[in-house]
């Protein structure tokens, strides 16, 4: 087994980081297994200089060591573009498969765009959102607890039934991120604390952004191609990341 700590450098630790932190330490060093750090600094504009550095102190003056060097998410951009690429070239067909759904109910429609290694006829399994913050907020329905916002499909949509004018707007530069669409099924899995977890991805989840319209790769991305890379088999977390969990899991399954 392989654990991890994953702070993102914004400020100084808080009491839910130390408590994550103890959690993922204790479940990791109980049976002589490793853990790893992780420093999720992916979100430039929310990093903080020198957090990085104060959290490991910490860390080190709470007791709470790590195995091997510290991975920095900042210097692994290359990885991600890879992994989108790697992404980008599966259809919502081979992913509908691997997941074990035949529904078709709610898959995009045929486009190449954004997406040069998708057939003609292939549906992509990531696409292009040219929605703004205020389009999603204007149509969704508020959620419950973890202000996880399911995305409303608009550009699923628009790519369905006016794929021309999505490749317009990628062929006139309009800033968009790029979403990866999630099937019609329901993840299950175990959870320690809080036992069998089910979410439905499409209905919990939605389809959510892999790359941000500046560029940054996504939390969800990122850390499903990290705890992928780095082997880890053992998360200890917040439990308002419940939730993603289920979504990491499709993302890594799509990866694998
Ligand atoms: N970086 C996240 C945080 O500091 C944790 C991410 C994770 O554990 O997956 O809240």
């Amino acid at each position: 087994m392989t654990g991890r700590f994953a702070p993102t450098p914004s400020g100084r630790m808080h009491i839910g980081n130390v408590y994550a932190m103890l959690g993922a330490w204790l479940s990791a060093r109980k049976s002589g297994d490793s853990i790893r750090l992780r420093i999720e600094d992916i979100d430039e504009p929310r990093v903080v200089p020198g957090a990085a550095e104060t959290m490991m102190r910490d860390l080190e003056w709470l007791g709470l060591g790590w195995d091997d060097e510290p991975v920095f998410q900042s210097s692994r951009h290359a990885l991600y573009q890879e992994a989108l690429e790697l992404l980008s070239k599966l259809s919502f067909d081979e992913i509908s498969d691997i997941i074990g759904t035949g529904s078709n109910d709610s898959k995009p429609c045929s486009t190449t765009a954004g997406n040069e290694a998708a057939t003609s006829e292939a549906t992509p399994l990531i696409y292009p959102c040219f929605c703004s913050r205020a389009d999603i907020r204007a149509a969704s329905a508020p959620q419950e607890g973890d202000r996880f916002t399911v995305y409303p499909g608009t550009c699923r949509r628009l790519i369905a039934s006016e794929p021309q004018r999505a490749k317009q707007r990628l062929a006139n530069n309009d800033r968009h991120s790029m979403r990866i669409a999630t099937a019609d099924t329901t993840i299950t899995f175990h959870d320690e604390v809080f036992g069998t977890q089910q979410y439905h991805l499409a209905h919990d989840i939605g389809d959510i952004i892999v790359r941000r319209s500046d560029g940054i790769y996504s939390y969800q991305l990122a850390v499903t191609v990290d705890d992928l890379d780095m082997g880890i088999t053992d998360i200890v977390r917040g439990r308002d990341l419940l939730r993603s969990n289920a979504l990491q899991i499709y993302i890594r399954k799509a990866l694998i």
